[in-house]
């Protein structure tokens, strides 16, 4: 029997009713299977009494066995009760009762009790407020607990830990031998025990070190299943072979002889990676990243024009309707003249140049879409969709991924994205994709400046947009919210965009945020494209993409609340053009330390790579790419900082694993992988 089948609902279990189930389903638990799969979010180590005094020197709570000396009244009005008692060991302390009055009966003078909690050093006595207490009698001679570690479990109201305890109990007993889904040799080199073991040490260890080991054999266990389906799909579609010829290259000598520049080393570099794949008889799928503005769009549509020149169709998604214009403006400019058709299809589209696009998809005039996800549904007319070009892909999680590559027609994928993702995360949720870097930025770029500014001499930052105004650029004013919020004492868009009007009375200020409707925003953008608008408010839906190279200045508010990834992708909005950029990171007092030097860090550091990796260690991944990161892998027993070496191990022994034994059993086991449930952030 696997794991997985342990399907029994828990409602099965002696001990537990219909209320604790109720409680149970509200922490996702229904079976017996997830109930074992609960971790522990900490654990209390009972295995023998520890001393007031130890308690206190060692900073671990106290357990031991006391009996009451004299009760008291101290504090306001002599309001709060205390017990003054003394340990096993003999020493003294007080026992605080706020609002526990009711202990002096229960605990009279000469009573023993048994004591677990939290040691104070005060005013020359050894005190605890937060305790639990309970009688020490014949039949109970020992604290509860002692001699074990007790779990605790993440809860939720109403939920007492001993009511989980006891149902996990339960569900332990259920455990027989289990079948394993990973390959004893493997499991035996990471030294990785049984289901049964691990599973015991997690719920009941015998030490705190025997817990940290279940809980790191369990990380490899949720690790090999998460990435050795990712893998799997990798293997899968690289199995699958298409007839495999070089493609004509006349019309791509065109197109680059007609640009304007030349492409740079890095740029040539990745389009020899993705024509590599196009010619290599396999399926792409390829990541291509690189730092905002280092020009990916153009490799992109470069490297597919061998593509169009063949007949085959291409289809170009961006993530807004906005940048879906100006991607398609863009290579119209650069195709068109070279004979290719190309068109835009977006949710706007009206519906009689919609039924000529489609009629045009289908036979094959247009061989380049330029649209949003709809460019995706399903009654898209293609003659011979090929490839699908994917703009600022961070914003598709695995899911997505995947579906896009199963319900695609298209054969070969290509992602490309501005947010530099570090090594272990890469290797991981982005594992089913072979990875192009596109280094540094095509040269002759302006340079772009960083300043931090405290909220109070924000007087100074407008009195500088003035004079960039004065000679005809524009400015960004980004804003972390829309609203006020009662939870953050933050200048919310609506606020910001007032102070901005009465700081510039006679220019046109507008606003744009993603609650509007998409015909607003993009109306609004248009006019900050053509010019019409001089400063745009914003919340952060400006920070994909958009290209308006008469925009040179960015003033951020509120930056300290912005992750130094996001910060990075904003302030490549600003120097696009042939005048240098500025942008002012905002902040508001009081700013800790730790706030401060991450902003300094962003002032410091041009390269988006750099700042991926040290976003990665200051905050930890789950905060990794700012808030509006979509798509990232929610983990239960492992975690991508702590547990980073087993992922680059479990990595290359499955790579390894899948050349040697692609048909194995184990390949087949990874479908339990529903133990641990790909969960993404919304
Ligand atoms: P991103 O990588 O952020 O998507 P874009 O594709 O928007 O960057 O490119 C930014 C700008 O750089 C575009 O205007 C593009 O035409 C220009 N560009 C691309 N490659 C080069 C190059 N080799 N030399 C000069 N400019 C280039
Ligand atoms: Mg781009």
């Amino acid at each position: 029997m696997y794991l997985a089948e342990l399907t029994l609902s828990v409602r099965r279990l002696r001990g537990v009713g219909p209320s604790l189930a109720t409680l149970l389903d509200r922490l996702g638990v229904q079976s017996c299977k997830d109930l074992l799969l609960l971790m522990p979010r900490d654990y209390e180590d009972r295995t023998r009494r520890v001393g007031l005094r130890e308690a206190v020197d060692r900073q671990i709570p106290a357990l031991t066995t006391g009996q009451v000396l004299a009760a008291g009244y101290f504090g306001n009005r002599r309001a709060v009760l205390k017990l003054r008692f003394v340990d096993h060991l003999g020493q003294e302390g007080s026992l605080l009762c706020f609002n526990r009055d009711f202990l002096k009966d229960k605990y009279p003078v000469g009573a023993r009790f048994h004591l677990y909690g939290t040691v104070q050093e005060q005013y020359r006595e050894l005190q605890l407020a937060q305790f639990e207490i309970s009688p020490s009698t014949d039949r109970f001679p020992d604290p509860p607990g002692l001699g074990t570690i007790l779990p605790i479990y993440p809860s939720t109201a109403g939920l007492k830990q001993a009511s989980l305890r006891k149902a996990v109990d339960a569900a332990l007993l259920l455990l027989t031998d289990l079948t394993e889904e990973i390959p004893g040799a493997i499991r035996e080199k990471f030294g990785i025990r049984g289901w049964k073991e691990i599973l015991w040490d997690i719920h009941k260890p015998p030490s705190l070190e025997r817990a940290m080991q279940a809980r790191r054999e369990l990380a490899f266990r949720e690790l090999w299943f998460l990435i050795g389906n990712i893998l799997r799909e990798r293997h899968l579609r690289s199995s699958v072979r298409l007839e495999s010829h070089p493609l004509p290259r006349t019309l791509f000598s065109r197109a680059v002889r007609q640009l304007s520049f030349s492409l740079t080393a890095g740029q040539t570099a990745a389009i020899n990676d993705i024509l590599g794949d196009l010619e290599s008889g396999r399926c792409m799928a390829r990541l291509l990243q690189g730092d905002v503005g280092a020009g990916k769009t153009l490799v992109a549509v470069l490297s597919v024009v061998p593509l169009l020149e063949e007949g085959h169709q291409v289809a170009f998604l961006a993530p807004t309707e906005l940048l879906a214009q100006q991607h398609h403006a863009n290579i119209r400019r650069l195709l068109e003249p070279l004979g290719v058709g190309v068109g835009l299809l977006t949710a706007s589209t009206d519906p009689t140049d919609r039924a000529a696009i489609l009629r045009d998809i289908a036979n094959g005039t247009i061989t380049l879409a330029v649209g949003t996800h709809s460019l995706l549904s399903p009654d898209i007319p293609w003659k011979d969709l090929s490839c699908v070009i994917v703009d600022e892909q961070h914003r598709f999680g695995v899911r997505q991924r995947e579906l896009l590559i199963k319900q695609g027609r298209a054969k070969h994928l290509l992602m490309l994205s501005a947010t530099p993702i570090p090594r272990s995360l890469a290797l991981s949720v982005f594992g089913d994709l072979d990875v192009t870097v596109l280094p540094g930025l095509p040269p002759g770029r302006q340079p772009l400046s960083t300043y931090l500014v405290n909220l109070t001499h924000v007087a100074r930052v407008w009195e500088f947009l003035r004079k960039r105004l004065a000679e005809g650029q524009q400015a960004y004013v980004v804003v972390p919210l829309i609203e006020e919020s009662e939870t953050r004492n933050l200048t919310p868009l609506l606020a910001a965009f007032d102070q901005v009007r009465a700081a510039f009375p006679d220019t046109r200020v507008a606003m744009i945020h993603g609650r509007m409707k998409d015909d607003e925003k993009t109306a609004t953008m248009r006019d900050f494209v053509r010019g019409d608008i001089a400063i745009l408010c914003a919340t952060s839906v400006i920070e994909v993409g958009v290209d308006v190279p008469n925009a040179t200045c960015m003033v951020i508010y509120h930056s300290e609340v912005f992750g130094l990834s996001a910060l990075h992708q904003l302030r490549g909005r600003v120097g696009r053009g042939s005048k240098p950029g500025h942008c002012f990171l905002v902040y508001a007092e009081p700013l800790t330390e730790e706030a401060k030097e991450r902003l300094k860090i962003v002032r410091e550091t041009t390269d988006g790579f750099e700042l991926a990796e040290r976003d990665l260690a200051l905050r930890g991944p789950g905060e990794f790419l700012g808030v509006r990161q979509s798509g990232f892998v929610r983990l239960r027993a492992a975690d991508w900082k702590r547990d980073a070496d087993l992922l680059l191990a479990i990595r290359d022994e499955l790579i390894a694993s899948f050349q040697t034994d692609p048909q194995g059993d184990w390949v087949a086991h990874l479908r339990n992988g529903t133990l641990f449930p790909i969960e993404e952030t919304p």
